[in-house]
Formats: C-alpha cells, sequence, structure tokens
C-alpha cells in the first residue's frame, strides 16, 4: 500500500542533554494520539522525524495535527526517492506544480544537501541542476539565497527526500513532559490562551468551570465546551470539568460583604480546583489573570487568592496586555468563540465596588467564618466531566 511521508522538525527538544529521548518518546505518542487512524510509523535520523502514514491521510487533518503539537517547529509533506539523477529530475517537475512554486513569481532556493558523499552529484551540481529546471518551468522566477520566498529542499541520504513546502509547527515542549495543572476555563478571551502558553511548556491541562446556572446560561456552557474543543489538540486531549456553583454563588451573594463577592468567589473557584486537582494528581492551578486586567487582578487579589490553596497558581499573561492575548487567540483560533456574547459570570453576583487592595489576612478571615465546605463539596460531588479528546472531538468519558 502506498504510503505519505511528512519530515518533522524538533526545536527545543534538540537542546536536552541525557533526558532528550524522553521528550522525544512523548513527542512521537503525542502525535500518534492525533493520527493513530493512519496507522504512523515514526523514525528518528539525524534531527528529524520522518513520519509515515497511510496513503490515504488526508493532507488537512495532518496539517490540523502536526501544527498544534507542542515540540515541533516545522513539517513537510516529503517524497521518497531512488537514487538516480533522471529520477530526480522528473519528481521535481511534477512536484514543482503543486506547491507554492507554482504560483511562478518571486524568488527561490534550492537547498541541498549531501550526506552520501558517494553520489555522483554535490550539493552544489544538484542546486544548480534543480534551479535550471525550475528556470524553464517558471522563467520569471529569480534565484535569491538569503531570502527566497520558496525553498526546494533535497537531502540525499539512503534515498533522495525532497519537499517544498514548510509549514510551522507552534515550538515548545511536548505536553505531558512538564507536569499536569488544572486550567480555570471561563468564557472570555485569556484563559485558552494561558492554556496554550503552559501547555507550550509541555503543561497537561485539565480544565475546571464554574456554572451557575440558570444564571449562566446553557448556552455559555456551550461556548466554554467549544473552546475546550478548539484548546484540546494543542493539550494532547483534555477533560472538562464543570462545577455546578449556583449555590455557592448565592451563598456568597447572601452572606459575604457586597464590596468583597468577587473575591470570597473567587477564593471558593481556588478550594474546588484544589479538590478537583488533587483526584488527578495535578500540581497547579492555571488562571488567565493579568496584573491590574480588572478589580480581581490586583497584587493584593491576586496574593490572596494564592494563600486559598498550597497549589502553585500559575498565571502566564500576568505581563501580557489585552493586545498580545488578543493576538494569540486569533492565531490559535479561540477570539471568534470567546467574544460571542453569552456572558460566564451573571451581573447579578458582581458588586458595584468591588474591593481592589484587600488586606488578606482580613479577607481570609472573611471567607473561613462563611463556611462554604458544604457547598464545595456538593458541587464537586455534582461535577460533570466531558472528555475532548487530541483531534478535539468530544468521546465519551468513562471514570469521573
Ligand atoms: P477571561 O477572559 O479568561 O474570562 P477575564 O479577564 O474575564 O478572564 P475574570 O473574569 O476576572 O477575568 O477571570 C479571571 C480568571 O479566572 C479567568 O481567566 C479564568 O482563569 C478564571 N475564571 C473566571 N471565571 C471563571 C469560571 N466561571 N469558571 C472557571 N474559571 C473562571
Ligand atoms: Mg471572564
Amino acid at each position: 500500500m502506498d504510503e505519505k511521508l511528512y519530515l518533522i522538525k524538533e526545536g527545543e527538544i534538540s537542546l536536552k542533554g541525557g533526558n532528550r529521548p524522553l521528550f522525544e518518546k512523548r513527542l512521537r505518542g503525542n502525535i500518534k494520539d492525533k493520527l493513530g487512524a493512519f496507522h504512523p510509523r515514526i523514525e528518528k535520523q539525524k534531527g528529524r522525524f520522518y513520519l509515515r502514514l497511510d496513503g490515504d491521510a488526508d493532507d488537512m487533518i495532518v496539517g490540523k495535527a502536526l501544527s498544534t503539537t507542542f515540540g515541533i517547529t516545522g513539517f513537510a509533506r516529503a517524497y521518497e526517492l531512488e537514487k538516480d539523477p533522471e529520477v530526480l529530475d522528473e519528481r521535481v517537475a511534477r512536484l514543482l506544480p503543486c506547491s507554492s512554486f507554482a504560483e511562478g513569481g518571486g524568488t527561490f532556493k534550492v537547498d541541498a544537501r549531501r550526506e552520501d558523499k558517494s553520489f555522483g552529484m554535490s550539493s552544489y551540481e544538484i542546486s544548480c541542476r534543480l534551479a535550471g529546471i525550475v528556470h524553464e518551468m517558471y522563467p520569471e522566477m529569480t534565484v535569491d539565497l538569503k531570502n527566497p520566498d520558496h525553498v526546494l529542499h533535497v537531502e540525499v541520504r539512503k534515498k533522495i527526500f525532497i519537499y517544498t513546502s514548510d509549514n510551522k509547527g507552534p515550538g515548545g515542549l511536548p505536553v505531558q513532559s512538564a507536569g499536569r495543572g488544572m486550567l480555570l476555563l471561563s468564557g472570555g478571551i485569556d484563559s485558552p490562551v494561558a492554556a496554550f502558553h503552559m501547555a507550550k511548556r509541555g503543561m497537561k491541562l485539565d480544565c475546571i468551570y464554574f456554572h451557575a446556572y440558570p444564571y449562566t446560561s446553557e448556552l455559555a456552557l456551550e461556548k466554554v465546551k467549544k473552546l475546550a474543543s478548539l484548546i484540546a489538540p494543542y493539550l494532547g486531549g483534555t477533560r472538562l470539568y464543570v462545577v455546578p456553583f449556583t449555590d455557592g454563588q448565592l451563598k456568597i451573594r447572601k452572606e459575604a460583604f457586597e464590596d468583597e463577592t468577587t473575591l470570597m468567589f473567587r477564593a471558593a473557584m481556588m478550594r474546588t480546583a484544589e479538590e478537583i486537582a488533587r483526584k488527578r494528581n495535578a500540581g497547579a492551578i492555571v488562571t488567565g489573570e493579568a496584573l491590574s486586567q480588572v478589580a480581581s487582578q490586583t497584587l493584593e487579589a491576586m496574593s490572596f487568592t494564592d494563600s486559598m490553596t498550597d497549589l502553585l497558581v500559575l498565571r502566564p499573561l500576568v505581563g501580557m496586555d489585552k493586545e498580545e492575548i488578543i493576538d494569540t487567540a486569533k492565531r490559535i483560533g479561540t477570539y471568534e468563540t470567546s467574544i460571542l456574547p453569552y456572558e460566564d459570570c451573571c451581573v447579578i453576583f458582581s458588586p458595584k465596588h468591588p474591593v481592589t487592595h484587600p488586606v488578606k489576612d482580613v479577607s481570609r478571615r472573611h471567607y473561613e467564618s462563611l463556611g462554604m465546605e458544604d457547598e464545595i463539596k456538593k458541587a464537586v460531588e455534582n461535577t460533570t466531566v466531558f472528555y475532548f479528546n487530541p483531534m478535539g472531538e468530544e468521546e465519551a468519558i468513562n471514570t469521573p
């Protein structure tokens, strides 16, 4: 059966020392998790992965899978040929019309590497020969060795490999190489981007959403599920824990000082997230907070919520401004969903004049005196779990 070949370049993993094989094993596993349907075979040679898939593998699906897999800096559909100059000429002539070269304008370069020195031509000779073919087919294209618009790669190894398109991967390190965290996922712009940044450093993430039905609508939950499915490919699959928190919210609204309601809610979120994190053996809670973005994101407020849990609280967006966050949200494809109008937290739970500079010990005392344990216990017991696989599809989950 014929097969499809892709060359994959790893990035930061190549800088790793003795534990590099572990990172590479993880990367292979993550690729296989996404493309299992096409029976992936992966070999490593000279700093490259050679991924072979069944001949009917869909390029769009493969593109989506690889462009969302951390640890990959670039990938390309490649062709493997016999080491025969005539075969090379013929295959290049067939490949160019199906590549970006077919646009016919601009500049190009042939990047030839010869590892097998017994091959009759030097790298330079290969480049000149193939540049001749390009010129013949696309006379208006000119050579630019420094900054070409299009590159034809030729690698002479055991066989000859040729490829043109060089797609970008997301870089970073393979997920599951750096521990496990719980993301507080709201329906906003920020938290999906926070997930992206932590997953990029190799963290495996599940998501938690606090749902205050009917104050937050069914549509708000659908929006959060959609966001979880959109980030799932970057996370190598993810669980979404939907915590019913209406009773907790109502208790806080009734019993807390009005200006502290948001703070108290955030404290309860931390405690609840910690419970769920322990079940999953997660060592960190991740949020989409950025310093001073809203009233509850001051140093004092963040320091207060940190004090509610022994787990590490990570805020990858803390030093970013909204523009930067929006740019990333657009790039990873979550922005359009995040800006849908369904509010993630109903206005009736938001105080008019929230405390911005809480005194940690005072607010902690206020929180403890609320006695939220029963509401939290009940919320955790009634949590519903969804699962989105590494390609972002919802799947049934058996274990809660
Ligand atoms: P976002 O754009 O991520 O919603 P935001 O700027 O609206 O953030 P907040 O609403 O104060 O800011 O939320 C700050 C962080 O708290 C969010 O990024 C998210 O991590 C978490 N969070 C807020 N609301 C919820 C919720 N209902 N469920 C889970 N996490 C939440
Ligand atoms: Mg929000």
